[in-house]
């Protein structure tokens, strides 16, 4: 047995912490002020796979479009996902929206208190919950977002692979061990604070650390190798065509994307079925008449299963343009809806090819 395996984590951790907090933790952030279960629940759910400079923009515009359960409940989907657009991960966007109908068709509008009843909501895992309950209710729960895991998994020096039993399992024991009974609120900011800003994945700044003294990860020097590296398998590459479709007043062809799968519900550019042409495609699927034009240079977009290669074809519309399908619109090009980023990317990155 290492000398490692034989020393004992931190019993408590939440005194130095809240006073670290105090002094060093974010007391600014949107969805602070005010705190409703609403607004945390948005903010976590946005949290979730995306850092909080990037979050804090969307957030704001969520919210003056959406400034309670109720009016996101009975928003369109369209317009939900619109403000989400550039977020990506968009399953959250559909959950939050299939959540809000839920807590206002089966809980007036008020949301679940308790962890266990939260979990029952679409795209609300126990972390999530925890961090709903304790920092708009002032309820202790634990959580174990990607921060807080880094933190605890350091003090404690477990080195399994995230995702295992072995990894999840004890953080899970030390987080309700550390999770202390008053400032609930605080210390779920602080800790994901902590992880954010000081416990850092790449050179954490032990040094400035409140919880140094008794990290067993800086005592044995180990903060490189936790968290482990999953054991990743080689990506699958998957290549598309999208079509880029003008017309004589510029305007582009967006496809409404079918409700479930990558970018369910967004509006993008018509990717073409592989079994037909270009010019076969447009005039059956699409309707239009075309020209094909240029190929242009190929987006690549990395999913988290996946590596994806976007291949943007160009094509002038012949004669009139008129679609009948309502999954198909013309757009202005300065009017265009909220776009997955990579189409984003793909029209930015040709927009001279498409000037008028
Ligand atoms: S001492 Fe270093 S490794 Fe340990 S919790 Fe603090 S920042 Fe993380």
């Amino acid at each position: 047995m290492s000398a490692c395996e034989r020393d004992t984590p931190p019993a408590h951790i939440a005194g130095p912490l809240l006073r670290w907090f105090d002094d060093h933790g974010r007391h600014d952030l949107p969805w602070q002020h005010p705190r409703s279960a609403y607004r945390v629940w948005v903010a976590e759910i946005m949290l979730q796979q995306t850092q909080v400079v990037t979050v804090v923009d969307y957030f704001n515009a969520f919210m003056t479009r959406f400034p309670d359960i109720q009016t996101l409940a009975a928003a369109d989907n369209d317009a939900v996902m619109a403000h989400w657009a550039g977020l990506g991960y968009y399953a959250r966007a559909r959950n939050l929206h299939a959540a809000a109908k839920r807590v206002v068709a089966e809980h007036g509008g008020r949301f679940p208190t308790s962890v266990e009843q939260l979990m029952r909501l679409p795209g609300i895992g126990r972390s999530t919950a925890g961090a709903i309950v304790a920092q708009a209710f002032g309820i202790w729960a634990p959580i174990l977002d990607g921060n807080a895991k880094r933190v605890i998994a350091r003090l404690a020096a477990v080195t399994e692979t995230p995702g295992t039993a072995a990894f999840e399992k004890p953080l899970w024991r030390l987080a309700e061990r550390y999770t202390p009974n008053r400032r609930i609120t605080d210390y779920t900011q602080a800790i994901m604070d902590l992880g954010a800003t000081v416990c850092t994945r790449a050179r954490p700044q032990c040094t400035r650390c409140p919880l140094h003294k008794d990290c067993l990860a800086a005592r044995y020097d180990l903060q490189p190798r936790i968290p482990a590296p999953r054991k990743r398998k080689a990506r699958p590459q998957r290549e598309v065509t999208v079509i880029v479709a003008s017309d004589d007043q510029g305007r582009i062809l967006l496809e409404k994307r079918p409700p479930s799968g990558i970018w369910g519900g967004l509006w993008s550019l018509p990717e073409q079925e592989a079994d037909l042409s270009i010019v076969a495609f447009c005039r059956h699927r699409l309707g239009i008449e075309i020209e094909p034009g240029a190929r242009l240079s190929p987006i690549a977009h990395a999913f988290t299963h996946f590596e994806l290669l976007i291949h943007p074809q160009k094509v002038q519309v012949i004669g009139s343009a008129r679609i009948m399908d309502s999954s198909l619109q013309w757009y202005a090009r300065d009017r265009l809806p909220g776009l997955p980023a990579p189409m984003a990317r793909v029209l930015d990155t040709h927009q001279h090819a498409f000037a008028l």
